[in-house]
Formats: C-alpha cells, sequence, structure tokens
C-alpha cells in the first residue's frame, strides 16, 4: 500500500508567483527589441525585469471575483437612486454643474487612461509589469462606465450633460484634460507611468476624487459617493504601482535619474494645471462646500508630497521645479478660473454665477490675504450689473498657453496683480506660455508642442464651424455657429444659473415659485 503523500500547499506568494511568472516566452524567431520595439528609445535602461515587485498580489480570478462584488452593489443604489428620484434630495440644482464638468472632463480621461494602460502593457519587457497594466487598463474602462450609469439619470432632468465626448474632443475648456491626457498617451512607455501613474495618481489623484466625492456626500448625491467608494480601492491599487514603478526605474541604473526627475517636473506642473478645474469646482461650485481648496492642497499635497519627496531624495530625486509656485497658487487659482469661466459661460456646456453675500463671506475666511483683496471687487461688479439684466458676457477669444491650454489668467509668482505671460520662438514661429514651468516643457519639446490644437487658434482659423455655416447670411453670428458646432444648445446647457431652465424646473419640481430671471442667486 502505498503512503498518502500530502500535497504541499503553495504559500501566498509562492501561489502568486506560479500564478503569475514564467507565463510569458523568450523570443526565438524575432530579435526581443523589435518585438518590444518601445522599452529602450526613451532611454530608461532595465537590466532585470525580475526586481519588478507586484504593488498589489491579485491574480486575475481573484480580481474578477471582487469587482464583480462591488459592482453589484454599486448598480444596487445607482439603481434605488433613480427609483427614488434621487435628483430632488440634492442641496441645490448649481451642484448639477459639478457633475457636469466631471463627466464632461473626468469620465473622458478615464477612458484614455484605460487605452493608455492596455497600450503601454504591450510595450514592456517585464511580465509583471505587464499584469499590473492590464489590470489598471481593466480598471479604468469600468471608471469609465461606472462614472457614465451613475451620471447617465441625471441626463434625464438636467441640461449640459447629452454630449460630453463631442464636447471632450471639441470646446475650448475641455481641451485642457485632452491635451494632458493625449500628451501622457502620446509620450514612451515609460514617461506615460511617470505621467499617470506616478505623478497623477500618485502625487495628485486625492485632490481630484477627494473633493468630487465629499462634494457629492455633502450635497446629497449618494449615487456619485457609491461610485467614489466603489473606485476608491482600485485608485489605492493605482497610487501603489504609481510609487513602485517609480522606485523600480530609479534602483534600475543611475542613469535613469535625471531622465525621471525631468519627467516628474513636467507631470507634476501638467497635473497642477489641470487640477486648476477641481480648485474652482471646490470653491465656486458645490452650494455646501467641504474644505476650500487651498485647505486640500495643504493636506494633500503639502504634507503628503512633501514626505514623498523627502523619501525619494535617496535616489537623487528632488521637488518637482514648480513646488513653490503650485504651493503659492494656492490662494488664487480658484478664484482666478471661476472669474474666466464667468465670463465665458456663453460658450461652456454648464453654469456660472457670482457668489451669493454669504458664500463671499466664506471665501474671504478661507482666503484671508487675497479674496478680500483681489476677487471680491470682481465678483460684486459682475452681480451689480447681472442685476440691472446686463450680465456680462467676454465675446474676445482669450489667449491660450501652448502647454496646459489654459486661457492665459494665471498671475506672477509673488504679484496676483499681474498676468504671468512667457514667450518661446521655435522654428520660426513664436509659442505663449501661462508660466516658467509650462515654457520649460515647450522648450525641451518644441515639436511635440508646435502641433498644439489649441481651440481659439482653431476657431479664428475655421475649423470649429458647421459644415453649413454661410458667413455671407444676414444675422450670421460667429459665437452661434462655434456653440452650434460644439453641440450646446443656447440658453439651455450654456449661460447664468439664474436664467437657467435647471434652476426653473427644480424649484418647480419643489412646488416652489419660478424664481425671478435675472439678478441675485440663492
Ligand atoms: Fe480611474
Ligand atoms: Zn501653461
Amino acid at each position: 500500500m502505498d503512503t498518502r503523500v500530502a500535497k504541499k500547499k503553495l504559500g501566498l506568494k509562492d501561489r502568486y508567483a506560479a500564478m503569475t511568472r514564467g507565463l510569458d516566452w523568450e523570443t526565438t524567431y524575432q530579435p526581443r527589441d523589435k518585438v518590444f520595439p518601445q522599452d529602450q528609445y526613451e532611454g530608461i535602461k532595465i537590466h532585470d525585469w525580475d526586481q519588478w515587485q507586484d504593488p498589489f498580489r491579485l491574480t486575475m480570478d481573484a480580481y474578477w471575483k471582487y469587482q464583480g462584488e462591488k459592482e453589484k452593489k454599486l448598480y444596487a443604489v445607482i439603481e434605488a437612486f433613480a427609483q427614488n428620484n434621487g435628483q430632488l434630495g440634492i442641496s441645490d440644482a448649481r451642484y448639477v454643474n459639478a457633475l457636469k464638468l466631471f463627466i464632461q472632463g473626468v469620465t473622458p480621461l478615464e477612458y484614455y487612461a484605460h487605452r493608455g494602460f492596455a497600450h503601454v502593457g504591450r510595450q514592456f519587457g517585464g511580465a509583471g509589469v505587464r499584469v499590473a497594466c492590464q489590470m489598471q487598463a481593466v480598471d479604468e474602462l469600468r471608471h469609465y462606465q461606472t462614472e457614465t450609469h451613475a451620471l447617465s439619470h441625471y441626463n434625464k432632468h438636467f441640461n449640459g450633460l447629452h454630449s460630453p465626448h463631442h464636447w471632450f474632443d471639441n470646446v475650448w475648456y475641455l481641451s485642457v484634460p485632452k491635451s494632458f491626457v493625449e500628451d501622457a498617451f502620446s509620450s514612451g512607455p515609460f514617461e506615460f507611468l511617470t505621467a499617470i501613474s506616478f505623478s497623477f495618481e500618485y502625487v495628485l489623484t486625492n485632490l481630484l476624487f477627494v473633493p468630487f466625492m465629499s462634494g457629492a456626500a455633502h450635497n446629497g448625491d449618494m449615487s456619485t459617493v457609491t461610485f467614489g467608494f466603489s473606485a476608491q480601492s482600485d485608485e489605492s491599487r493605482h497610487m501603489t504601482l504609481g510609487i513602485e514603478c517609480i522606485k523600480f526605474m530609479l534602483e534600475q541604473d543611475p542613469a535613469n535619474v535625471p531622465i525621471l526627475q525631468r519627467w516628474i517636473d513636467k507631470w507634476f506642473w501638467r497635473g497642477y494645471r489641470l487640477l486648476t478645474l477641481v480648485a474652482m469646482m471646490q470653491d465656486y461650485m458645490l452650494p455646501k462646500r467641504v474644505m476650500s481648496w487651498k485647505e486640500a492642497w495643504e493636506m494633500y499635497a503639502e504634507q503628503n508630497g512633501g514626505a514623498l519627496f523627502k523619501d525619494l531624495a535617496r535616489y537623487g530625486i528632488r521637488e518637482p521645479k514648480g513646488w513653490k509656485d503650485a504651493c503659492e497658487g494656492k490662494d488664487h487659482i480658484s478664484h482666478q478660473a471661476w472669474a474666466t469661466f464667468y465670463q465665458y459661460s456663453h460658450a461652456a456646456a454648464f453654469h456660472t454665477w457670482t457668489p451669493s453675500a454669504g458664500e463671499m463671506q466664506w471665501l474671504a475666511e478661507k482666503y484671508p490675504d487675497t479674496f478680500d483683496t483681489y476677487y471680491r471687487a470682481r465678483f460684486e461688479h459682475w452681480a451689480k450689473l447681472h442685476q440691472g439684466h446686463d450680465r456680462w458676457f467676454n465675446q474676445a477669444l482669450p489667449m491660450l498657453c501652448q502647454v496646459c491650454q489654459v486661457p492665459m489668467f494665471f498671475t506672477e509668482p509673488g504679484d496676483a496683480g499681474q498676468i504671468a505671460f512667457r514667450e518661446s520662438s521655435h522654428h520660426g514661429m513664436k509659442f505663449h506660455c501661462c508660466s516658467d514651468h509650462c515654457k520649460e516643457i515647450l522648450d525641451n519639446e518644441p515639436v511635440k508642442y508646435a502641433q498644439a490644437w489649441l481651440p481659439v487658434h482653431q476657431i479664428y482659423q475655421g475649423a470649429c464651424y458647421p459644415p453649413d455655416v454661410n458667413p455671407a447670411s444676414p444675422g450670421d453670428s460667429p459665437v452661434r455657429e462655434v456653440l452650434r458646432y460644439y453641440g450646446i444648445t443656447g440658453g439651455e446647457d450654456n449661460g447664468d444659473f439664474a436664467d437657467s431652465p435647471d434652476r426653473r424646473h427644480f424649484a418647480a419640481w419643489h412646488g416652489q415659485p419660478t424664481p425671478p430671471a435675472a439678478g441675485s442667486t440663492p
């Protein structure tokens, strides 16, 4: 009789290794460099791919099971929210404008991140990083879908939510997120990881998700909150991947350090400029506020980021070049951005308004050094004009930064009375930037940024008109035609909140009298 041999059970680590390693193969009939043509041309040197430590030990079967359970819970909440007309329970119809900005400017980024990780996952010579990229690609696709589903309910009841994809590809302010993610997408695979996994996911993601999700909680939007929870566990994996990939590259070869430093400088600044939209949302678009942009910056960037760059100093990495200017900007950027959107609300797919007296009081308390000194008078002036039925809309198109594509409204570090402006010449052409850091990005890669699709230039070149436009027809209006090309419905999707159907409908649903058309907001 044979003795029964007890089958040795593998430990978690060995089991994981058995299921994820050694599944790839060595190339035979083609040289390896031809199979992975992109993993060397950026200059990053990798000597041993096996040194890659997977940040989350998750096999594919566990991944599907885990995500599937989260999905069931999320859709149960979304369903209940719709059944119970959850849109009636939000704080104020102004809140929905934060969701409009989210689905127009953030959700498409998830889809791009999905494509980006699927693409770079193919480009790396190491199997560990390929698996991590594959999982993140699936996560991002899921984020895109769950956000779209969670917000689709609002599209039945509010304007400004019907064409986010067309808007992302065409509308002026959405070229800020679009150019950011396309810049990452069109770089090499290691720069993509530095841009998205490290600079965005690890350093800055809390500044994007926390304001939107806690803003949702404070304003009665349980369906968005649940989406936030569902995505949060993915985000922590993504952040771990971000720090792992940066440490892996730094440890592989000292020659990688200066390349990574330049990417960190670049992508910190690009991410920071992109977050201007979040800063504005947080300080001006939430009827019930959570914390100011300045407080969020101090908590998530200055405290966490400070510790991070101290930790990376042992590899020879210093804090990003734009760090100090970004910290100074915390007092200014939300006000400057909202003041700009306020003026261009006729060309955007969401509403703007002047803050109420109480809200200005809150802003003055949160920004004691800047709000009353630099920004209050502007809003009071516009509110007065609006009360006199002369709502101010700026008809001149602004100059845009060649790199971040934000209109040139940022001010000089140390002098908030002076618009910052930088100029560079390349290939016999002049280019304009909003800051030293955007200029440095341009000067490092002028061939790339010379091709930037700048919305204002495109409008002036006639590239943003519908095909049947006839400038010779009587009463032709260039702005009206651009809006028609954008698919923005004038008087519904755009303009001042006080005059919007969103506001009238919300009042009517609550059995309240129709509020006066122009003048003060609640
Ligand atoms: Fe995501
Ligand atoms: Zn810029």
